[in-house]
């Protein structure tokens, strides 16, 4: 095996893959090192989104969602199911199943590329060379013109509720339940502690989620949070905020915990506790002290807006540079780099970024949110459309929650596009597209979709910005 690449990638991740495909595309010879061990024992590719993140998540989501649907939806739309029943080890075995089969693609799109996929450990020395420590073998070091760090994040582990296999768990463990607990709960109302608490709450689960914070999805649209949290309490999701969790301990099998909230100390008593406070960068025997790469405060590679660290030819990506932890983020990124090192000269722009928290209904938004514009001193119309006007959410039988769309007053440029609905992870795709473009509130107007169909939400809402939504009575006529 050469040892001499044009590119060496650290991490097989969605943003360490994609790099090292491009790379291939390209023309570059390149190795891509990663050290994850699937749940079977062997090596896996794909890093936390298809191992431990995105991909297994949903599968469970979709399940669960499916569950929900023939348990309490299907007799309102005629459908009379005799049983619904739960099995808990065929739906694990299934996500599984997903994972392996999409995890196993990697190592054949690298095959069909040309990436040499090595397993085992990288860390990255002076001059771009890469210590490559194997699973089985020697040890031996890489020379490289580039590297790409993409080593990704963990789960941020807290002091008053440590680990206990199987009953403290984290997303990991959350996602390998044997049977539906009968009381959980849930450390962060963030976006990895709704998704797993909705999946549990939705197979039978008493969830009860508590959030430090005493405001619901700061980062969301206020409104939008707002309706959000309401649904997501009616699902069954107790959203306690302005509860600090303090202690957490393992009593007769089950989690005794203690938090305090504007009351004062208060304890609960749950059978499983799943840890969602947030994921920290992963950089732990990375690099070798005289690597050139430096981090930030808060433990980030630092890395300027093109991905350079501060190491000649050393690129970081992903979740463990700045930014937010997504993995469509760290694909974009990784994407820039690979074709910046073919001497081409792309950008990825922050500023278009959608964001996605898959719980039914789904909440998805890209770029301002009215809370910041106002913050900024800016200057906003609003438009939005609720999905209880729209034909195709109403004739699927889900039509709670709104699109809204945010315009610069005085340009008509679409700053923000927030959607709480069916579909919204679809949806906000076309946002970001109208946005990449610099489109006006009134080009989304003017463009035709097709009917019936749950876009037509979107275009409604760009429509009511100037007051003349069809579907809805315009609070402002014109
Ligand atoms: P990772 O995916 O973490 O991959 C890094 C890889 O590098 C790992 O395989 C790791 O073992 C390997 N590695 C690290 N150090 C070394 C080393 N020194 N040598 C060799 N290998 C090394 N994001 C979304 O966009 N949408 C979602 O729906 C979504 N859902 C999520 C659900 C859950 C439960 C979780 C936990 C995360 C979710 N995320 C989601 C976040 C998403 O998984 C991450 O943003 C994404 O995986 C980051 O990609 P990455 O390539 O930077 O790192
Ligand atoms: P995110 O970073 O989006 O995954 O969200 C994690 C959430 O966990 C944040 O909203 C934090 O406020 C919350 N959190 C962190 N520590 C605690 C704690 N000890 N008790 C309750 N909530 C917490």
């Amino acid at each position: 095996m050469s040892n001499t690449y044009d590119v060496v990638v650290i991490g097989a991740g969605p943003a360490g893959y994609a790099a090292a495909i491009r790379c291939a595309q390209l023309g570059l010879s390149t190795a891509c090192i990663d050290k994850s061990i699937g749940k079977d024992g062997h090596p896996t590719l794909g890093g936390t989104c298809l191992n431990w993140g995105c991909i297994p998540s949903k599968a469970l989501l979709d399940a669960s969602h499916k569950y929900v649907q023939a348990k309490s939806e299907f007799a309102e739309v005629g459908i009379a199911v005799e049983s619904v029943a739960i099995d808990v080890p065929q739906m694990i075995a299934r996500k599984d199943e997903v994972v392996s089969g999409l995890t196993g693609g990697i190592g054949g799109l690298f095959k069909g590329n040309g990436v040499t996929a090595l397993h085992g450990s990288g860390r990255l020395l002076a001059q771009c060379q890469v210590e490559f420590a194997p699973h089985e073998g020697e040890v031996e070091v890489l020379s490289a013109k580039h590297v790409i760090l993409a080593p990704g994040s963990v789960p941020v582990e807290i002091q008053p509720a440590p680990l206990v296999d199987g009953v403290i768990v984290d997303s990991t463990g959350a996602l390998e339940f044997t049977e539906v607990p009968e009381k959980l709960g849930v450390i962060g109302a963030g976006v990895i502690g709704l998704e797993l608490g909705s999946v549990w709450s939705r197979l039978g689960s008493e969830v009860v989620v508590l959030e430090a914070l005493e405001e619901f999805l700061p980062m969301a649209d206020e409104r939008i949070a707002r309706d959000a949290k309401k649904i997501l309490g009616q699902q069954g999701l107790d959203i306690r905020l302005g509860t600090r969790v303090t202690g957490a301990e393992v009593q007769d099998g089950g989690v005794s915990v203690s938090y305090q909230d504007a009351e004062g100390d208060q304890t609960l008593t749950v059978d499983k506790l799943i840890v969602a406070v947030g994921r920290r960068p992963y950089t732990e025997g990375l690099l070798s002290p005289d690597s050139g790469v430096n981090l930030d405060e808060r433990g980030f590679l630092y890395v300027n807006d093109l991905c350079q660290t501060d190491a000649p030819n050393v690129y970081a990506v992903g979740d463990v540079v700045r930014g937010p932890m997504l993995a469509h983020k760290g694909t974009e990124e990784g994407v820039m780099v690979a074709e910046r090192i073919a001497g081409f000269k792309p950008l990825v722009n922050y500023e278009t970024i959608p964001n996605v928290i898959y719980t039914h209904p789904e909440i998805a938004w890209v770029g301002k949110t009215e809370q910041q514009l106002k913050a900024d001193g800016d200057d906003y119309k609003v438009g939005s459309f609720p999905f209880a006007a729209s034909g195709r959410a109403q004739a699927a039988n889900d039509a709670h929650g709104m699109v809204k769309v945010i315009a610069d007053a005085e340009s008509d440029r679409i700053l923000g596009v927030h959607v709480l609905g069916p579909q919204a992870s679809e949806i906000i795709a076309q946002a970001v597209i109208a946005m990449e473009f610099d489109a006006s509130a009134e080009d989304l107007g003017l463009i035709m979709f097709a009917h019936p169909t749950l876009s037509e939400s979107l275009h409604e809402a760009a429509l009511s910005v100037a007051g003349h939504a069809i579907h809805m009575v315009n609070r402002k006529r014109r």
